[in-house]
């Protein structure tokens, strides 16, 4: 193959290109199954909006309207980028994969994303080994971290914020069955007479060349994102008078993030060593790899206070106290060249006053938490997207007693004073506008489920409409843990890949 990475502002590309998968999105998700097909006899066509670097025109397609629950960091700008790599050229790199206790609610066979867990770790350049050994590496935290059993338990997670394309760029333009095509927006899909298969995908460039490719492949991947898996396909549904809607009853519902809730935490023995973890990688050196412990709910715990699959954890961070607020962080983590973890770069002068941290849990999903279209359009003329998150109220009760109970357990302890805010003492405040923080984890809004009403993807994350369409990422989640999200759905694409090797 002559060229593999076209850029379609400039390059001669004919009116149709050939593939056997095309993979839409080339972000943490489209990289991993692109990948996949190295070394195979299919051949494949990934594309981005996006190019090599970040691109405020690419970028503005990520707007949306933001109604409902109102965190106090818009979901829609800075929690995600549109170039190769995707977001993870600024995600934060926090991994751990969903316990059991959560997959168990989902279409798959027991264990089964045990090995593909594996060899997502591989991708994300993590240690081997299970996690839990990590722990035994790691006994010093529980010098810092009481033992607050039976509530909760110390965890630990990898943290290496790999940047997908730079990382993968030379082995990926070294394959000849991989064409990777920048600055391409898939605008439309071109379905059969009946509907049942995508025989091509139409992508254009922005304005103002306003150009147009037609791509014809075997099987399409839509990895736009968990926002833009759910918005793209409801503008191709609204495009094509409903076939993607047709046979599924849950396009846009069950949209889950991370709602996060601020505490701040005095510590009466010195704490911020948990910070500093870093591990040896196996004689290799490497310094980037931190492990980072934290306290998550106890079985016990969960099962007597949280009957709603509510999951929860409890990570520490410094918080601080002069000038430094969320909102400047915000501010640096839309660009792609930010380092969300450390903020002292940013106010030198700030003091460390007191830890704090953000509980972080899995929620229970809610039919209509939803992203709609809105009437506003985007620059390739898809109606720009209408979030409007929510959370159970249910869920809010739960999370108030539990966070009653943390502080009482921390203060009984010895270990510190637990300060709680507002929003988490005095009813209705919680989901009161600006007292959450979304966590950048967009999932569910495209859902994994076995039952088309329920979901729009079957268990191989295959639409339950369309033969050869197929979505990937965090927006097939049907619930979710509170570790980040793009370690499951990046194990969820290298298994697909595997189905797709099988099938075509
Ligand atoms: C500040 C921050 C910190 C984070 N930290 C963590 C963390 O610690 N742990 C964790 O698990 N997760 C974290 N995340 C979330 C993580 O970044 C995402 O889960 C992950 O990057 C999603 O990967 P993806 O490939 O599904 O989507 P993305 O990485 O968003 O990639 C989607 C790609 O699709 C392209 N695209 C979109 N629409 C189209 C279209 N119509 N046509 C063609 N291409 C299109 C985009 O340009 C983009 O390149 C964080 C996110 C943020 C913002």
């Amino acid at each position: 193959m002559a060229q593999s990475l076209l850029d379609f502002r400039r390059d001669e590309i004919t009116e149709t290109l050939d593939a056997d998968v095309c993979v839409i999105g080339a972000g943490a998700v489209g990289i991993a199954l692109a990948r996949e097909f190295i070394n195979t006899s299919h051949r494949v066509l990934m594309l981005d909006c996006g190019g090599e670097d970040f691109d405020d025109d690419a970028d503005a397609l990520n707007r949306m309207e933001v109604v409902g629950l109102n965190p106090r960091n818009r979901p829609d700008e800075g929690s995600r980028l549109r170039q190769l790599g995707g977001t993870t050229n600024h995600w934060g790199g926090w991994n751990r994969p969903f316990s059991d206790d959560v997959l168990k609610s989902w279409p798959l066979r027991k264990g089964e994303l045990n090995r593909y867990y594996d060899r997502t770790r591989t991708y994300l350049d993590l240690e081997t080994g299970p996690f839990d050994e990590l722990s035994a590496w790691l006994r010093e935290p529980d010098q810092y971290l009481p033992d607050l059993n039976p509530w909760l338990d110390v965890v630990v997670r990898q943290i290496r914020a790999l940047r997908a394309w730079p990382f993968y760029k030379k082995n990926l333009l070294s394959a000849d069955n991989l064409r990777i095509l920048t600055h391409a927006s898939v605008q439309d899909l071109q379905f059969s007479e009946s509907g049942g298969r995508v025989d091509s995908a139409l992508a254009v460039t922005l304005p103002p060349r306003s150009r147009r490719v037609e791509i014809r492949a075997k099987a399409f991947i839509v990895c736009c994102g968990g926002l833009e898996n759910p918005t793209l396909l409801l503008n191709i549904d609204r495009q094509s008078n409903g076939v993607l809607s047709a046979k599924t009853g849950a396009l846009g519902r069950y949209y889950m993030d991370h709602a996060e809730l601020s505490y701040d935490l005095l510590p009466f023995s010195c704490f911020m060593p948990v910070m500093k973890y870093r591990i040896e990688n196996h004689g290799r050196g490497v310094e980037y790899l931190h492990v980072r412990p934290s306290w998550s709910l106890s079985a016990e715990a969960g099962t007597r206070w949280m009957p709603h699959a509510l999951t929860a954890d409890f990570h520490t961070q410094c918080t601080y106290r002069t000038k430094w607020e969320y909102e400047n962080l915000h501010e640096m983590v839309k660009r792609p060249d930010a380092n969300f973890d450390l903020p002292g770069k940013a106010n030198p002068d700030a003091k460390i006053e007191f830890t704090g941290g953000l509980m972080n849990f899995g929620w229970t999903p809610v039919e209509d938490s939803r992203i709609t279209l809105s009437e506003a359009q985007n620059s390739i003329g898809h109606q720009v997207g209408r979030l409007d998150w929510r959370i159970s109220e249910e869920d809010v009760s739960h999370v108030q007693l539990l966070a009653q109970r943390l502080e009482q357990s921390l203060g009984a302890s010895g270990f510190g004073r637990l300060r709680l805010g507002d929003n988490l003492l005095k009813r209705g405040l919680l989901t009161a506008e600006g007292r959450v923080y979304n966590g950048n984890h967009h999932m569910g809004a495209t859902r994994m489920s076995l039952d088309p009403q329920n979901g729009v993807v079957d268990q191989n994350c295959r639409h339950h409409g369309v033969d050869n369409l197929y979505v990937a990422g965090a927006s097939v989640f049907p619930t979710y843990d509170w570790p980040g999200p793009t370690f499951t759905a990046v194990a969820l694409a290298i298994r697909l890949a595997d189905h797709l090797k099988s099938v075509i």
